[in-house]
């Protein structure tokens, strides 16, 4: 677990690229691209690898290619090209005309398959999948060639070309790249570069039905592009000498492939089979349900495209595996919206409170501050009236000394309104409580007493009349283990679903000038942020109607109450 993260001036790849700019190695540019395979949602994880590929790009005034890896036409979607593009524009990177498509170069990876075969480094295999998989041999023993391995030039030439003219079934035939099946490296022993599959793709529609295979495919990519740093995850180091020896043998633009750690994150899943799992079951309502580890959930969440740049920042880029606590990345949320969201008072368990001494039908406008980061964010007007609602568990009717609360006979401030002390306690029939009585003390108006007497605890309220009636989503983390994907033997991920990752509270009363916390420009995207005081940051969910606000907890507020009693 990584905790606290020191942070190097530069990362080990900005230092590779600083030493190719003095060494000249690419004629000074900078070329990178970020590659998703378009079979899912971005995720936090790619948002690391899109700042870094990016980051360098714009840092060295070089290209940053998006470049959609789609060579697997069963798995891929419209769907997730759109919401990719969408999510990156959001990162804050622009992407202009960079936006490609590894399907827009088949013709070309096939012409290149071509000059292999031609060159008799790739041949056509008639093995199925099975034997592929037997003649591979073991990590202890060597692979066996395959009895297709010295067919002629011509043959194989005649063979792939009839595989691409769609005469043979899907699984009959492969190409393979001839290199070294006894190679103590899996990947080079004789790696598929074709695969038959008569399927439809959604680009190339029924042009093709041979594909190409990921190692084959990437490298290429990225020569056409000219990309200079072609950056990876670690999964792919021994994945590297494939990928050098199909550029050496092809004698094209040769990038160099780094590899940096995945992030990983604690209490949730990133792999995008799982993800894609979880939605496609109904353990999540959708890919941006605020419980995911997605862009698109944490856009919904209320986190800031600023705040997941600058969490990408600060963890760092390294080359060993770990994994980052979560409070990392609340805090790099909570620091930002510290500064930016207006604070307002929302009650989400309402308990009624009556003050007995205020006149029936007067309202009076109490002075609230909107942020105390930030004093051009100015001061708003609250109403306040006889009948409150404050926050059910900030009253104990057994209250022991330390609870600062209202309790019955004790007096504690109202935020930015008065002192008031409860002076009855009103039950129904099942003994639940349903309502205080209380008195305030005029002299207190404010906040404070002019003969200096002191109360140790501030509660937020809103006034009855004037509260608008909303609903509030708390958010917990959706697993309840750290590592979900390493689970007790026989257990899978999703048996520690964490079955209270989600408490909608229906019957919330939000302070009435919350409307107006939203500035012109965000309010009609509706992206609300704000605080509501001593509960959490909370964002307005783009899902909600005009007659009832639904707000998503963004996270938590920490230390809410060490802050408060200061204040008092
Ligand atoms: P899978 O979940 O199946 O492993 P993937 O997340 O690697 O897939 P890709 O679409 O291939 O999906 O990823 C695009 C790019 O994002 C790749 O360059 C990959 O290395 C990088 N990437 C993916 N996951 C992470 C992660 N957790 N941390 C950093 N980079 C990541
Ligand atoms: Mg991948």
């Amino acid at each position: 677990m990584t905790d606290t993260i020191e942070k190097p001036s530069l990362n080990f790849v900005e230092q590779i690229i600083e030493d190719d700019l003095a060494s000249n190695k690419w004629d000074g540019r900078v070329q990178t691209r970020f590659p998703p395979e378009p079979n899912g949602y971005l995720h936090i994880g790619h948002a690391k690898s899109i700042c870094l590929n990016f980051g360098i790009a714009e840092k060295y005034g070089g290209g940053g290619n998006l470049r959609f890896d789609d060579t697997n036409p069963i798995k891929e979607e419209g769907e997730y090209v759109d919401a990719i593009e969408k999510d990156i524009r959001w990162l804050g990177f622009n992407l202009d005309d960079r936006v490609l498509f590894a399907s827009d170069y088949f013709e070309q990876f096939y012409e290149h398959a071509i000059a292999l075969i031609r060159a008799g480094k790739a041949y056509v295999c008639d093995l199925t999948s099975e034997q592929t998989r037997e003649y591979r041999g073991t990590l202890t023993s060597p692979g066996k060639d395959s009895p297709h391995r010295d067919r002629s030039v011509d043959e194989n030439l005649d063979l792939f070309q009839r595989m691409r003219k769609g005469e043979f079934p899907d699984g009959t035939r492969t190409l393979r790249a001839k290199i070294d099946m006894a190679s103590p490296n899996f990947n080079l022993r004789d790696p598929v570069m074709y695969r038959i599959l008569h399927a439809d793709h959604h680009r190339t529609g029924s042009d093709w039905c041979i594909y190409p295979m990921y190692d084959w495919a990437h490298g290429l990519e990225d020569t056409i592009e000219r990309v200079t740093h072609s950056v990876c995850t670690l999964e792919f180091e021994n994945h590297r000498p494939l990928y050098d020896w199909f550029l050496d043998a092809l004698d094209v633009f040769h990038p160099q492939q780094i590899e940096f750690a995945r992030l990983n994150l604690g209490f949730t899943v990133m792999s995008k089979r799982k993800l894609l799992e979880l939605v496609r079951d109904g353990h999540v309502e959708g890919w941006d349900d605020p419980r995911m580890p997605t862009l698109s959930a944490f856009r919904r969440r209320g986190y800031t495209a600023e705040a997941i740049r600058n969490f990408c920042d600060r963890i760092g880029v390294a080359r060993f595996n770990s994994r980052i606590d979560l409070a990392v990345l609340e805090n790099c949320i909570r620091e930002d919206l510290n500064k930016r969201a207006p604070r307002v008072m929302c009650v989400l368990n309402p308990l009624r409170v009556v003050i007995e001494n205020y006149p029936e039908g007067q309202v009076e406008e109490l002075d609230g501050i909107n942020n105390p980061e930030d004093a051009s964010a100015g001061e708003r007007k609250i109403p306040f009236s006889r009948v409150l609602y404050i926050e059910r568990n900030d009253f104990l009717e057994d209250a022991p000394k330390k609870f600062f609360r209202l309790a019955p006979g004790r007096e504690v401030r109202l935020r930015y309104a008065y002192f008031v002390t409860c002076t009855q306690v009103i039950k129904d029939d099942n003994g639940e409580i349903v309502e205080l009585r209380c008195t305030y003390d005029p002299a207190t108006r404010g906040g404070s007493a002019p003969d200096g007497r002191k109360v140790k605890g501030t509660i937020h309220w809103v006034s009855a009349d004037h509260a608008v009636d909303a609903e509030v989503r708390l958010y917990d983390r959706l697993f309840t283990e750290e590592n979900p994907d390493k689970t007790k033997e026989n257990t899978s991920y999703l048996d520690c679903l964490n079955p209270e990752s989600l408490t909608t509270l229906s019957n919330c009363k939000l302070e009435s000038s919350w409307r107006s916390a939203a500035d012109a420009t965000t309010w009609s995207d509706r992206i609300v942020r704000v605080q509501f005081e001593r509960t959490g940051y909370f964002c307005l969910d783009p899902t909600t109607s005009d007659t009832k606000p639904i707000f998503n907890r963004t996270v938590t507020l920490r230390d809410t109450w060490a802050k408060m009693q200061k204040r008092s």
